[in-house]
């Protein structure tokens, strides 16, 4: 992995080596950190770096903490001036993905969240494609369940959470697909592993509601927006059985280190024709132009570094 030279560490930028922590941190023993995903692409011809939605990102992040009972000073505008300041000091001139964290900070045991100190870091790193088929992915329904938001919140990007995440993962890849999706516990599909989940039926999108247990994906309300906007689609956010998946028109995932993802089979059963779909191949084209800043009418989604 190739790794930001510099970091954000206990209120200033730091080289990388130096932005460390002990192993008796609240955050690493109990898992009680939340953090964001975000990304930067590189447009070669204007030679600049755009990062995707990050207003939209840092909101859901200090959502995250206040779920966790973390107190900050930062708000969605001064953590988007400390990105582009760490950003520039490592003068990144291609596509990256950024880590930013809110971590219990204090040393010792205690399972506990309040009378706590929150701490923040982010580090940056070269982006590396996520899904290696993501033209045509091949998925299965995952034997574990997605946590409910009665155990931990799934709304929330919370660090200990993705022990869940990890275990479909790693269940699905051995087993030979590429990703799958997870049953809530009223058996309904709420995502991938990280990623939002869309099918199209009779023509129509649908995406399970916000509260089936998903995290509010930053790309899944840009891909709600386009559709309806740019595509002139009915998009609808409601439960999804588990054997829809099996007869929609299209399926894709989306999330910001997956982007648009064509799913093409579920547990050996072709979607639709098998191939990526009409609507999932529109949407790619246009977010990718949109994400490297060739799309005036979404240039407001970028900030420019
Ligand atoms: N669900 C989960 C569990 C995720 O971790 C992610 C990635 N952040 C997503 C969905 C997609 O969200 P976004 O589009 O904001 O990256």
């Amino acid at each position: 992995m190739d790794l930001s030279k510099h970091a954000f560490f206990e209120g200033k930028i730091v080289p990388l080596s130096e932005a460390k922590i002990s192993i008796a941190t609240h955050g690493f023993l109990y898992g009680t950190a939340v953090f964001g995903g975000l990304r930067g692409y590189w447009n070669e011809e204007m030679k600049r770096l755009f990062v995707f939605r990050p207003y939209d990102h840092f909101r859901r992040l200090l959502h995250s903490a206040k779920m966790m009972a973390m107190q900050t000073d930062y708000d969605e505008e001064s953590l988007i001036e400390l990105t582009l300041d760490l950003l520039r000091t490592d003068n990144w001139q291609q596509d990256i993905y950024l880590r930013p964290t809110f971590y219990k900070a204090n040393l010792g045991i205690g399972v506990k969240l309040h009378g706590l100190k929150d701490e923040f870091c982010m580090f940056v790193m070269a982006y590396e494609p996520y899904v290696k088929n993501d033209a045509n992915a091949h998925v299965t329904v995952s034997s574990w369940r997605r946590i409910d938001d009665n155990v931990i919140p799934a709304r929330g990007k919370v660090a200990g959470a993705y022990v869940n995440s990890a275990l479909i993962k790693t269940d699905a890849v051995r087993a030979g697909f590429d990703e799958a999706f997870v049953l809530d516990n009223n058996g309904h599909i709420s995502e991938g592993s990280a990623m939002n989940i869309f099918m199209v039926r009779d023509g129509t999108l649908i995406t399970p509601p916000v509260t089936d247990n998903i995290l509010e994906g930053i790309t899944r309300k840009s891909v709600i927006e386009l559709a309806r906007d740019e595509l002139g689609l009915e998009v609808r956010e409601r439960s999804i059985d588990r054997t829809e998946v099996f007869i929609a028109e299209e399926l894709f995932l989306t999330g910001t280190a997956a982007q648009i993802t064509a799913v093409t089979k579920v547990d050996h059963r072709p979607v639709g024709a098998g191939v990526m779909g009409p609507i999932t191949a529109r949407l790619r084209t246009m977010y990718e132009d949109i994400l490297r800043g060739k799309n005036k009418k979404y240039e407001h989604w970028n900030v420019a570094v």
